[in-house]
């Protein structure tokens, strides 16, 4: 029988991660080769091809480099003898870099993204089991048409929903609604559906966008100094369902008469926002005003979408479309 053929882009993170004993803390060392040794009986399910694109920790990813990635994975995908192209990537930013390839990347075939909580020297390594899994994802027809999907803890989530919730926990990924499935018996077994995916076709990301998260009693002044320092976009991380203190929102009417866009989203860990308040600095004043209510998104993911979007050169109208 021939084996389904899967590339994995390996590009560090814990999964790549070993504990240095003069430094006293982990860090990447492990190559693509030495990761897959550890993965018994992967060989039985499929070819593997690898590629040892970079070993560094997640918090160190960049733009640049996801572009490159991204580029790479459609690469692959367009080649007939590749089922699907997994990436290893560390944990911390992995949600935001996982997003980034979903939005850019319209592809049938699978892609996953797979990281790993425990390095591996410490006892219970997650990495082996977590790449099987993403493998076994990676092979299935089940999971194709369904956008960029990651993978741990047997768990199978949505990128544009996946959410790092735990500094520690295997089961770290989480998303509001559920994961899409999961991974039994080296098969993917589907809970639901995807709802719609959002492909923007650009090259190119506005970097002047920043998220701004909001307090109680907070005032204007990093509005202000975003807006004077070439801010395109802002995102706002708001109160509940969109609502800001009257000081913030007197910084996003600045911001708006110079402007740049601001997209209001929720700190809330989920729902929408809304134009539910009618209050000065409700998200009905917000909306009236000119802000875009940014739905269902969270701070991080909306800021990449507003950068992919700018950097497409999306009008405001588009981009209020988009969220
Ligand atoms: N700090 C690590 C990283 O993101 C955490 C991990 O991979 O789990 O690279």
């Amino acid at each position: 029988m021939i084996k389904p053929k899967v590339c994995i882009i390996f590009t560090g993170g814990t999964i790549s991660m070993t504990v240095d004993e003069t430094v006293g803390a982990a860090i990447p060392t492990l190559s693509g080769e030495k990761i897959l040794a550890m993965v018994s009986n992967i060989d039985k399910l499929a070819d593997i091809e690898v590629i040892n694109f970079s070993e560094i920790p997640s918090p160190h990813i960049t733009f640049d480099m996801l572009f490159n990635v991204k580029k790479l994975i459609i690469q692959k995908l367009d080649q007939d003898d590749i089922s699907g192209v997994i990436v290893t990537h560390g944990t911390d930013t992995l949600e935001e870099s996982a997003y980034f390839l979903d939005l850019t990347i319209n592809h049938y075939k699978p892609v996953i993204v797979v990281g790993a909580m425990r390095n591996s020297s410490e006892l219970g390594y997650d990495g082996s089991s977590n790449l099987a899994a993403a493998v076994c994802t990676a092979i299935s027809k089940k999971a194709q048409n369904k956008g960029v999907l990651v993978v741990l803890n047997n768990v199978v989530n949505l990128a544009s929903e996946v959410v790092k919730t735990n500094t520690l926990s295997l089961d770290t990924f989480q998303s509001p609604y559920g994961p899409l499935g999961i991974i039994d018996t080296n098969d993917l077994i589907l809970y639901r559906n995807i709802a719609y995916r959002e492909f923007i076709d650009t090259d190119k990301i506005e970097r002047n966008v920043v998220l701004i998260k909001t307090v109680v009693d907070m005032d204007d002044s990093l509005i202000r100094a975003s807006v004077e320092l070439g801010a395109k976009g802002i995102i706002l991380e708001a109160m509940g369902r969109g609502n800001l203190p009257l000081k913030v929102f007197e910084g996003v009417k600045y911001a708006l008469s110079k402007g740049v866009l601001v997209v209001i989203v929720s700190r809330c860990n989920s729902g929408r926002v809304f134009e539910s308040y009618g209050y000065g600095g409700g998200g009905k004043e917000l909306s009236n005003l000119g802000a875009i209510m940014g739905g269902e998104a969270r701070g991080p993911k909306a800021r990449i979408k507003l950068m992919l979007a700018l950097g497409k050169g999306m009008t405001k109208q588009q981009i209020k479309q988009l969220f």
